[in-house]
């Protein structure tokens, strides 16, 4: 495997040959874009190529000692550092710091990929940001994140941004049949539903678009389930999702698939919307829709900021009531919460 051998991401390969060609090699770089877009894989070829003892035009060899090694992970100077538990901890920072005294051990450069750069804390921004004010010789930071705007703005400013566009949907089903051995019409899905994240796309053929296929069928009832019984879902949700935040991003594609089939004849939805759930959707005005969907977002955003998760899916649930019997009728939040035991 090679830069040049990874799917996709060609802006990116192309800016980052034409750093090395003219030996402009930035002390830090931040990889930044969806997660499964292919970061991680062109830091890693990226280190082997500033590393190749016999680099080839514009790619490296991948059969030197310094490619073998780095594909094994046992390259020296190729330091790969990743959170441990939620966070990149300054006691890692320090470590690395320890590692800086020294010029690189048998490599050209030393190259530092840090994943999940967002999720470094406090203290160990601080003690990064003071490592790249000065940065040593020969060194190469790798920072990869999806959430650049969660970074330090003082650390972003010390980094050559780089962005990574998503996978096109003909990569992922490609990768998915061929690779993974998914049948087409799955892979389809699978690919439409990824937004062009390899990761989301595999997720999906291994069983999350059925769990999901559920979620949308049991959402779609709650109209129709006691106030009780809607408890009981939130509860069988939460104890069975595996990432919550991905079931709200399937909500807001439900909801798209949903709009689409209000406004566009011919639409070819991705989830399966039964006549019941058209007949619902033929009542609710399509804004009472984009309202939702605005709802799936905050409370994408809330779970971002550790709110309740409880709290987040019951609102929704119930919020899905309104939609699709409008607000003030006996099924509606309004009157759910009047018939709350209190
Ligand atoms: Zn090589």
């Amino acid at each position: 495997m090679s830069m040049n051998s990874l799917p996709g991401q060609h802006r990116a390969k192309r800016f980052l040959l034409q750093l090395y060609r003219r030996e402009l090699i930035p002390h830090a770089l931040l990889f930044s874009g969806l997660a499964g877009v292919g970061k991680k894989a062109l830091a890693h070829q990226f280190a082997k190529l500033l590393n190749c003892r016999n680099p080839q035009e514009n790619d490296c060899c991948d059969h030197c000692d310094a490619c073998r090694k780095t594909d094994a992970n046992v390259h020296p100077d190729v330091i790969l550092i990743q959170r441990e538990g939620a966070f990149i901890k300054i006691s890692q920072i320090r470590e690395l710091r320890s590692h800086l005294k020294f010029a690189p051990f048998e490599g050209i450069r030393r190259v530092i990929i840090l994943e999940d750069a967002h999720r470094l804390n406090e203290e160990a921004s601080n003690a990064l940001l003071k490592i790249l004010e000065e940065p040593p010789r020969n060194h190469v930071f790798i920072l990869i994140t999806p959430n650049p705007q969660m970074l330090l703005p003082t650390l972003l400013s010390r980094c050559c941004h780089v962005r990574f566009q998503p996978l096109e949907s003909r990569l992922i089903l490609q990768e998915l049949v061929e690779g993974e051995g998914l049948e087409p019409s799955s892979a389809q899905k699978a690919a439409r539903l990824s937004l062009g994240s390899r990761d989301r796309a595999q997720g999906l053929s291994r069983g999350t678009l059925s769990r999901w296929q559920e979620l949308t069928a049991g959402l779609i009832k709650l109209p129709a389930l006691s106030v009780s019984e809607t408890f009981q879902f939130v509860s069988h949700w939460l104890k069975n999702t595996e990432d919550l935040e991905e079931d709200l991003q399937c909500i807001k594609f439900w909801m798209r698939d949903m709009v689409f089939s209000i406004l566009l004849a011919g639409h070819d939805p991705v989830f399966e919307l039964d006549a019941e759930t058209l007949r619902a959707l033929d009542q609710s005005p399509v804004e009472a829709l984009f309202e939702f969907y605005d709802d799936v977002e905050s409370a994408a955003h809330h779970l971002t900021l550790n709110a309740n998760k409880q709290l987040i899916v019951e609102g929704l649930c119930l919020s899905i009531r309104n939609i699709l019997y409008g607000k003030g009728h006996r099924n509606s939040i309004s009157q759910v919460r009047q018939d709350l035991p209190l």
